[in-house]
């Protein structure tokens, strides 16, 4: 499953822009209940307005949630970045650290976020679960913790660790093309031969491929043998519903500050 996993999603990647470590942990915060699309709308004016985090932990609050206001959410999330940035700057000298214990102590990163960052910006392996990673991972058989800790943990048992970010990028991407939390779209998957819930979502072909999003939808599309009728400029955006912290309230909670 991983083999083809990494040949259907070959485009994975973090979704969020960003150019350093803080960046990141910036975006992260900000995609709690939001799409990684509406994220990237905002944070070329924020990036530009504050820099590091002696930026943000002096902040005009009214200022930030004016910038910021489009994810949601944005009084927590502007709290968040205003702490994150005053810890950062009293208890790390300005500078985000890279391990897991002295992320998740900061205001506003739980484990989650912790793993995106230590993974797509320090290059040091990370397990994302979010509310798709533990969908798949247990409609596949991998797990049947719903914690997402013990979902981390079981599945970082089964991948090798060199492979634990670019696995969660391809997994994740897998839950917001193809295996849809209501519907997935079983007919035109290229893991229906090996998976344990292929029947969950629609099996006839047709039916299945109305139901895969994102750019990459024709390429999907043909890898699993499923037609395609959309019109070569139709391809229809990633599921507006697919958000990173999605619609699952247990997995939204454990990350929105
Ligand atoms: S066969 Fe169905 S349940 Fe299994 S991964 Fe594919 S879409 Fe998801």
């Amino acid at each position: 499953m991983l083999r083809e996993l990494a040949e259907t999603h070959t485009d994975a990647h973090c979704e969020l822009d960003f150019t350093t470590p803080y960046e990141l942990a910036v975006a992260t915060i900000l995609s709690a209940q939001t799409t990684d699309v509406r994220v990237n709308e905002v944070t070329p004016k924020l990036f530009a307005r504050y820099r590091a985090a002696a930026d943000y932990a002096s902040a005009d609050r009214a200022e930030l949630e004016e910038l910021i206001h489009s994810t949601g959410f944005y009084r927590n999330k502007a709290t968040s970045l205003i702490g994150l940035g005053r810890a950062v700057v009293e208890k790390h000298d300005g500078v985000l650290p890279h391990t897991l214990d002295e992320l998740v102590a900061l205001p506003g990163i739980g484990r989650k976020t912790a793993n995106v960052i230590l993974g797509n910006a320090f290059d040091i392996p990370g397990i994302t679960v979010d509310t798709h990673f533990g969908r798949l991972v247990r409609r596949w058989g991998w797990t049947e913790e719903e914690d997402p800790v013990k979902v981390e943990h079981a599945v970082g048992a089964l991948v090798p660790k060199r492979d634990w970010t670019i696995v969660s990028h391809q997994v994740i991407f897998h839950g917001r093309r193809v295996c849809h939390s209501r519907k997935p779209a079983c007919g035109a998957c290229t893991l229906a031969a090996d998976c344990p819930s292929y029947g969950t979502g629609p099996t006839d072909p047709a039916q299945a491929a109305a139901l895969v999003k994102g750019p990459s939808r024709a390429r999907l599309l043909r890898l699993a043998g499923a037609p395609d009728d959309t019109p070569p400029d139709a391809a229809p955006a990633d599921d507006p519903r697919a958000l990173d912290a999605g619609t699952d309230p247990v997995a939204a909670a454990a990350d929105v500050p």
